[in-house]
């Protein structure tokens, strides 16, 4: 279902959005997986064997205690620790080479240097910024790098990046060659699709039948009629990874028919399919397709579908 999103373009790079409870999510992935906690090892598996590419996208803290992302960051007095920190920038007068912070320059609304008693007019040529310094309000001690540390908004905890829990988080692209071999079958499908919904039947791709047994069975097409309680029509699609198709899918799919029970099942096997899997399809009552050519199996379907649905 996934992939299919990537194919049809709905999704072109998957990016995670930010929510400031639980940090990064990927909505539209939680809709198919269902479970949120599952989300990022589903990811995880598709980019491990090849079918997603990944990139880092950010990096978030998490709070080591509660978990939560909702965390700030302080900025701390390496002295005393308090995070009541004053920052203000330094100026220097370039002629004379005197530094200190912004507010030792000011008189009203001018910069006059302290040591020389010049004014300052021209930024980058009369004076420029040297950097920053902080003040401590609690122990009054000065100092250009503050201590960071991290603040949970949530349990009001305050950890350091030591302590924190620092994760990965990934956007998603479609690996372009899995993309190439999937499109071919995508395209198949969104083909047949178009013929049979102006037909009239209601199609779903990739589609899921409740079997007798209670199981839901997953094809790559299912077909009913909308006007009348017609039978459903399934279609897998099994693409060849040598030169044909196994008898694999056929054995697959008739697990899945033999629990649905649908008006009618068919494989379309790309390009062809073995001896063996030719001969178990008969046996099973599944109408075989062998070809490339969405076109050669809307014109066999426009026959098959009138036999067996109506
Ligand atoms: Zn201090
Ligand atoms: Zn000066
Ligand atoms: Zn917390």
């Amino acid at each position: 279902m996934l992939l299919s999103k990537f194919l049809s373009g709905e999704i072109n790079k998957l990016e995670p959005v930010y929510a400031t409870d639980v940090g990064y999510r990927y909505p539209i992935v939680e809709k198919i997986v269902g479970d949120p906690k599952a989300v990022n090892d589903f990811l995880k598996q598709l980019a491990d064997v090849g079918i997603l590419k990944r990139e880092l996208y950010d990096r978030t803290i998490y709070c080591p205690d509660c978990g939560s992302a909702k965390t700030s960051i302080h900025y701390n007095c390496p002295y005393c620790k308090s995070f009541d920190v004053e920052k203000s920038s330094l100026t220097e007068h370039v002629q004379c080479g005197y530094i200190d912070t912004e507010q030792h320059f000011r008189l009203g609304d001018k910069l006059i240097c302290p040591r020389c008693n010049k004014e300052l007019t021209r930024p980058d040529v009369d004076f420029r910024k040297a950097g920053i310094w902080c003040v401590c309000n609690s122990c009054s001690k000065s100092f250009d790098i503050p201590v960071p540390s991290h603040f949970c908004r949530d349990c009001k905890l305050t950890f350091t990046f030591e302590d924190a829990s620092y994760t990965d988080v990934y956007r998603y692209t479609l690996n372009p060659e899995v993309g190439r071999d999937a499109s071919a079958g995508w395209i198949m499908v969104n083909q047949i699709r178009q013929f049979l919904e102006g037909k009239g039947y209601k199609v779903e791709t990739p589609g899921i039948l409740k079997g007798k047994s209670g199981t839901s069975h997953l094809f790559d097409l299912t077909a009913s009629r909308r006007d009348a309680v017609g039978e459903t029509l399934v279609i897998d699609i099994a693409a060849a990874a040598e030169d044909e198709v196994t008898e694999q899918p056929v054995i697959a799919l008739f697990a899945k028919i033999y629990d649905v029970s649908p008006g009618c099942a068919c494989l379309i096997a790309v390009p062809k399919i073995s001896e063996n899997g030719e001969r178990m399809a008969k046996l099973y009552n599944i109408i075989l397709f062998e070809t490339r050519d969405p076109n050669e199996v809307i014109s066999s379907l426009k026959i098959v579908c009138t036999k067996a649905v109506g």
